[in-house]
């Protein structure tokens, strides 16, 4: 048929907004639009640390696709794609293939290890429902094995490589399941050891240093030791080696230390930076007019030439666009250039502790909390309405 086709990869913050935006846009018959996903649910990314540590419940984090777009509209294709083979524009997925005229890509970010010895193998990550639940596994199981063998004092120490924002986000959460294991297990609080270790020379990199301060020090006071400005040399099957030769024993090591782009776009042959595409003004990959790059693969720069962090908050509005840049397209209208509006930043230190840089203020402790909670009920609403802040919102 001459209808264009329109595939999207990946049901995450960009792709998810995408899909929505086209739905609503395009009128019967204009497009055909198919969304790929690995699972058949999407996940609230940015939430994933609580589960991890256990003191939230996966369900909070996760909705149905199918939820959240209309399928009369949108084509729901539950697969794996392989690969992305531009030049004959065609996705190959692990069950079959796609043809497209417009690619949305928006697979999502895949942890970078800076090529440190053994951290691929020995460190888990925080990045999809299926990693989180093994984390939550694991540090529970630690526990129980620390109770049949008290001789590996490493079972209760824990190491989080990482002082960005989801190392902290994470780091506060263990610090606070700690207590509720202890006494689930039967085990003295004094044994258990949070360090948090960072390479660059301060934690939250980019955050206002007045607010740095006020994190280290809530999440010190709840038991985290700092080792920041130390490098990672290696992660063993013991623990890790810092850059100073100092060796912590651990039986747990969570790796949020970097983000690269997915490794099927430079597969693809689309010139990346670690895995990452600047794209153009219209979120087009150079090159390519019918090929659009948002979230955490793609690369867009600051009006001071800097590119700017991958958040869900710049995947959402990349996503918005993006699907108003393709309907153009097929319009022959002209496309809009993308300009990032800069809500804020809100990172979570754990149960009623936050904070927040939102319109050139500062906020911390219960307020920001707050904070946390209604970006993540904004978010909710966006995507799925009342019913899905009702269904998933942490009001208390
Ligand atoms: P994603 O949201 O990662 O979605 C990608 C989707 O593609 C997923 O559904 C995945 O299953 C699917 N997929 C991947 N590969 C394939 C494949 N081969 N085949 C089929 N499907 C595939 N950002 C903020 O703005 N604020 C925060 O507070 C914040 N907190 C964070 C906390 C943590 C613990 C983490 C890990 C990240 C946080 N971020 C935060 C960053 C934010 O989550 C990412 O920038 C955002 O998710 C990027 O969106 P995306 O659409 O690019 O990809």
């Amino acid at each position: 048929s001459s209808i264009p086709k329109i595939v999207i990869l990946g049901a995450g913050y960009g792709g998810i907004l995408a899909a929505q935006r086209l739905q609503k846009e395009l009128n019967y018959n204009e497009a055909d639009v198919t969304l790929v996903n690995r699972h058949d649910y999407h996940y609230f990314t940015t939430h994933l640390h609580m589960p991890a540590a256990g003191t939230d419940s996966i369900k909070h984090s996760r909705v149905n696709i199918s939820k959240l777009i209309d399928e009369f509209k949108i084509d729901l294709v539950k697969s794996t794609v392989k690969e992305i083979r531009v030049r004959d524009k065609k996705v190959i997925l692990e069950d079959g293939t796609l043809s497209f005229d417009y690619l949305i890509i928006a697979l999502g970010g895949e942890p970078e290890t800076f090529g440190i010895p053994g951290l691929a193998e020995y460190a888990m990550t925080i990045r999809s429902i299926n990693s989180v639940r093994m984390i939550r596994q694991h540090i529970e199981y630690q526990f129980a094995l620390y109770k049949t063998d008290q001789s590996r004092s490493d079972r209760l120490n824990f190491v989080v490589g990482g002082a960005g924002f989801s190392g902290i986000e994470f780091v506060a959460e263990l610090a606070d399941r700690i207590p509720a294991l202890c006494k689930e297990y039967d085990v003295d609080p004094n044994l258990v050891h949070i360090y948090n270790v960072e390479a660059a020379p301060s934690a939250l990199p980019g955050f206002d240093p007045e607010l740095v301060e006020y994190a280290m020090d809530v999440l010190s006071k709840k038991g985290v030791t700092f080792k920041i400005g130390v490098a990672i040399r290696e992660a063993t099957p013991n623990g890790v080696v810092l850059a100073t030769g100092e060796e912590i024993e651990a039986a747990t090591v969570v790796w949020t230390g970097g983000i690269r782009g997915n490794r099927l776009i430079e597969a693809a042959g689309f010139e990346t930076m670690r895995g990452r595409v600047k794209v153009d003004e219209y979120l087009r990959a150079p090159g390519y007019d019918h090929i659009f790059i948002i979230g955490d693969n793609s690369l867009v720069f600051n009006p001071e030439g800097r590119p700017y962090p991958p958040t869900a908050q710049i995947a959402m509005q990349q996503g918005v666009l993006c699907a108003k840049n393709v309907v153009a397209s097929i319009r022959g209208q002209e496309m809009k250039k993308f300009v990032f509006s800069h809500k804020g930043t809100v990172a979570s230190l754990g149960k009623g502790e936050a904070i927040a840089s939102v319109g050139g203020k500062k906020y911390k402790g219960w307020i920001a909390a707050q904070l946390k909670k209604v970006v993540d009920m904004r978010y909710q609403f966006i995507i799925g309405g009342i019913p899905l802040v009702l269904r998933k919102g942490r009001f208390l």
